[in-house]
């Protein structure tokens, strides 16, 4: 059975290599013109996904992430309010998307491939591709995020709507910061929750897959509501070009870093605000609903992000 994915991100290879492993025909189309780096940042890594990795012999426990035993919840002031026992491992989109592509073979894996249409005729789907490949399978699985094309095909009415809030989110290399900083992060989980907001913070692995200390990477992310007419300010991107889900490590306007600082000195203690003007390229995440109906039909389904969006969203997407 011949099986194409669209889109060779978390839940792309995820199911790429299960299905790889029980000997079916797989490839995978992906739009990116080359590896995907530098883009993502922290992920809490659930049991689902611990299992996933083991079962499929992709990493030991010992090299899942890095590992924090506590969770500390803030007050206002910075200090901690209280604090209780948490087991959890935290990794990031770059170290895991780099571990699950190491375990999919190179061969099937096609970079400069976007999806521009889907078809179905008795027991085949087609995908037909912008650059002009098309190809044909028994089964199409569209892996490719929320605006899913294969999604669109069979549900076009299904459509993310906004939630009326964004994560700002950013990444500290640990040797940026003092020890007495680092050590008031490190093997915990932070949370300061305050009226209708809350940031998190905890340790990842460096932006090599790192897990020693000294060389992994402060990450925070922040809930924020925002106006429809916030958000739109805050999409169009320092080119000036409007992004509709985020907006990458970079490309952030010099007003919407401003507005980030201003907020920050207004509603952030001082350990978390440091850390806020701290961060060189703070990036945005629209937080949107979205569920399927049903996640296939005839010869095509839908997983991952293209078919639900999970909220609250503390990082656990990925499961
Ligand atoms: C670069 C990147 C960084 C991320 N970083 C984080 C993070 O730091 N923390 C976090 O919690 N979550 C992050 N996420 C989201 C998280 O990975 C997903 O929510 C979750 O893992 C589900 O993944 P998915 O594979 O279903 O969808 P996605 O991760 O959205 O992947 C969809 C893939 O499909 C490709 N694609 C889209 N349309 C087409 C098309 N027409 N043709 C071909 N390919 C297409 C995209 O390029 C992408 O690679 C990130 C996603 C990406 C793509």
């Amino acid at each position: 059975m011949k099986i194409i994915i669209i889109g060779g991100s978390i839940g792309g290879l995820s199911a790429g290599i299960a299905l790889n492993c029980k000997n079916f025909d797989v490839e995978i189309y992906e739009r990116s013109t080359a590896r995907m780096r530098g883009r993502g940042a922290g992920l809490v890594i659930q049991p689902d996904m611990m299992d996933y990795l083991m079962q499929h012999n992709i990493s030991p426990k010992e090299i899942f992430g890095v590992p924090a035993l506590e969770r500390q919840v803030l007050n206002n002031q910075g200090r901690v309010a209280y604090k209780f026992q948490n087991d959890t491992t935290f990794t990031s989109w770059n170290y895991i998307w780099q571990q699950l592509k190491d375990h999919f073979p190179d061969t099937k894996y096609f970079y400069g491939h976007e999806l521009s249409k889907v078809e179905q005729k008795g027991k085949l789907a087609t995908a037909t591709f912008t650059n002009g490949v098309v190809k044909t399978a028994d089964l199409i699985i569209g892996a490719d995020g929320y605006g899913s094309v294969v999604r669109a095909h069979f549900l076009p009415e299904v459509t993310p709507t906004y939630a009326g809030y964004i994560a700002y989110r950013g990444l500290i290399p640990e040797e940026k910061m003092t020890q007495d900083v680092v050590s008031f992060f490190e093997n915990k989980f932070s949370i300061y929750p305050y009226e209708h907001a809350h940031i998190l913070c905890y340790m990842v692995p460096g932006t090599n897959g790192e897990l020693e200390k000294g060389q992994r990477q402060l990450n925070w992310v922040w809930y924020v509501n925002k106006t429809a007419s916030q958000l739109s300010q805050i999409l169009t991107d320092k080119d000036g070009e409007n992004r509709k889900y985020a907006v990458p490590p970079t490309f952030l306007s010099q007003k919407s870093v401003d507005d980030l600082h201003a907020l920050a000195d207004e509603e952030l203690p001082q350990v978390l605000r440091d850390r806020v003007h701290q961060t060189q390229h703070p990036f945005v995440q629209v937080i949107v609903d979205m569920n399927v109906p049903k996640m296939f039909d005839n010869r095509l389904a839908v997983l991952g992000d293209a078919a639900s969006f999970v909220r609250p969203l503390t990082a656990s997407v990925t499961a």
